[in-house]
Formats: structure tokens, sequence, C-alpha cells
């Protein structure tokens, strides 16, 4: 593994900047992978790492950097739950743990460092010199992860009988003797302009 510094230096290069989330995504994604005794995550380890991210925020940038996890490699997974948590999986032993920013931190920055006005730079500061304890909740879960979650996983490609389009990775939605899409079920994002 990498120093916290090295780990900043190479988030502030993929994030454009360097922010008090920087330092807490990197600092989570850190403190993840240790527990699970994953010390290689871009080398021997690299292939065995999946983590569902909570949030997209800056933080979800500096766990990419850390763990090389990316949406594109089936590996990084999203849940829009608007919180600051990760959960980290060892996909050879199964093993799991999901670590939680403690909201308590932004006092406690504010405490350590009561001169510094701008909370950025006050966040920033004592992100980095704050004890994991006061930094996060962490915490061995298990995660049912079926063999179409896993990063290499090739299944068979289905075409929706409503619009046409192919669908991948078994997110099909079968309705009867019909086999839809999930925006022609009626999951969707977006209304068609007409
Ligand atoms: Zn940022
Ligand atoms: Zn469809």
């Amino acid at each position: 593994m990498k120093t916290l510094q090295e780990y900043l230096d190479d988030a502030a290069v993929a994030h454009g900047h360097l922010c008090a989330g920087q330092v807490l995504g990197v600092r989570m994604a850190m403190h993840g992978l240790r527990k699970l005794g994953l010390e290689d995550p871009q080398g021997k380890d690299r292939k065995r790492i999946v983590t569902f991210v909570e949030i997209d925020r800056c933080a979800t940038d500096a766990v990419m950097v850390v763990t090389g996890c990316r949406l594109g490699k089936r590996a990084l997974k999203f849940r829009d739950w608007g919180k600051m948590a990760a959960t980290f999986i060892d996909v050879e032993t199964g093993k799991a743990v999901r670590i939680a920013a403690k909201e308590s931190s932004k006092d406690l920055a504010k405490t350590m460092y009561p001169e510094i006005t701008d909370k950025n730079q006050q966040q920033m500061k004592a992100y980095r010199e704050m004890t994991d304890e006061d930094l996060f909740q962490a915490q061995p879960v298990h995660v049912k992860l079926p063999p179409e979650e896993f990063p290499g996983f090739k299944g068979d490609r289905i075409v929706c009988s409503q619009c046409g389009e192919g669908i991948n990775f078994k997110r099909e939605v079968r309705q009867g003797a019909r086999i839809l899409c999930r925006a022609c079920a009626g999951d969707r994002y977006y209304e068609p302009v007409t």
C-alpha cells in the first residue's frame, strides 16, 4: 500500500483538486483495505476487491484511486444513499467491511483547529491527523454477491421485447412471458420528448 501522502497526490490529480473529501475518501479506503488485510490493491490484490460506495461526492473519486475499483470494470457499485460510507469486499475470502464516516468528525475538526476559519482547509488538516477511530465506524458485514455482480461475469445478452435494446448482466425484468428492460418495465429516469 502507498502512503497517505502518495494517495493524496494521486487523488488530487484524478479528482482535479485536493479537498477534505479526498482526505476522507483516501483514509476510508485505506482503513477498509487494511481491515481486510489487502495490502497491495495496485498489485497482487488488484483483482479481488469490489467496493460499494453510498455517495457520489468528492470522497468517491478518492476511494476509486486507492482501491483501483472502477465502474467500467464492474468492481465499483454505486448505491445512491447519500451517505459518506463504503463497503469493501475481498471476493476471494468473502470477507467484507463497511466503513462509515462519523458525523462527529466535523465538530472534532473544529475543536482541533478553531483558528482555521476556512472549513475545507480546517477539515483537510484535521482529517489527515485524526485516528481511524475518531474518523470512522467500521462494521464487518456480509454482502451477497451473485455471479452477475462479479467483475469478470459473462452472461447471455437478452433483448427487450418492447424497445428491442440489448440488456446485459441479468438486468432484465420478466413480466409473465415478456422480457423487458427496466425502462420499459416502468423503472425509468427519463421521459421521451415527443
Ligand atoms: Zn473535491
Ligand atoms: Zn425496453
